[in-house]
């Protein structure tokens, strides 16, 4: 039997998109791919099998191919954390700096079933940081609780672990590429 693809090879490199300078890790390739989405929800589904997860957070959009599957693969519900102006129902709202840009993100302000809930946060990508941080602020002002966040890809030179570690998150990558 051969050896299993690296996962690492099924994300597509796009150089100067969409700006100079900057390496976009296309996820599409790796979900595109029979084995990727799944060896990687596995992946952190592992990682996470100590923890008594409630429930997992997603963050728009590519964190809601990941997260969605995650979800199911564990037997948990699914929140998403949306673009500003999506969700139907009140919500909190947070503005963070993008690697490239600025943008808004929220969250239903009831979406954790009850005080205390232990959320699963997951996205495709932590490069600064600025939005899983974010993210996690919505999840705490709502009421959860955010051990851990999961990443299929961490770019660790932009130092988006020590941002989540500053406020009490973990972060959990399946792999890291160097660079921007
Ligand atoms: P950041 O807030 O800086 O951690 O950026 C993370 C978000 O921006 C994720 O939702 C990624 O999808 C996207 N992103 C940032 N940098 C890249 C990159 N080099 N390649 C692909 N997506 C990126």
């Amino acid at each position: 039997m051969s050896a299993p693809m690296d996962l690492r090879d099924m994300v597509r490199a796009i150089p100067d998109y969409p700006k100079a300078g900057i390496i976009f890790r296309d996820v599409t390739t790796l979900f595109g791919h029979p084995e990727g989405l799944s060896r990687t929800v596995q992946a952190i589904a592992d990682h996470v099998a100590g923890l008594n997860v409630d429930l997992v957070a997603g963050i728009d959009a590519r964190g809601f191919i990941l997260g969605g599957a995650l979800a199911m693969r564990m037997g948990k519900g699914f929140v998403p954390i949306r673009k500003r102006g999506k969700l139907p129902a009140d919500v909190y709202r947070e503005e963070y700096a993008l690697e490239y840009g600025s943008d808004e993100v929220e969250i239903h302000k009831d979406a954790m079933p009850r005080e205390g809930a232990t959320v699963l946060l997951v996205d495709d990508l932590i490069a600064t940081g600025g939005t899983a941080v974010a993210a996690a602020r919505l999840i705490h002002r709502a009421g959860g609780t955010v051990p851990i966040a999961a990443f299929a890809i961490d770019l660790p030179e932009l130092g988006g672990a020590q941002r989540l570690a500053e406020i009490g998150v973990s972060t959990f990558a399946v792999m890291a590429f160097e660079g921007h």
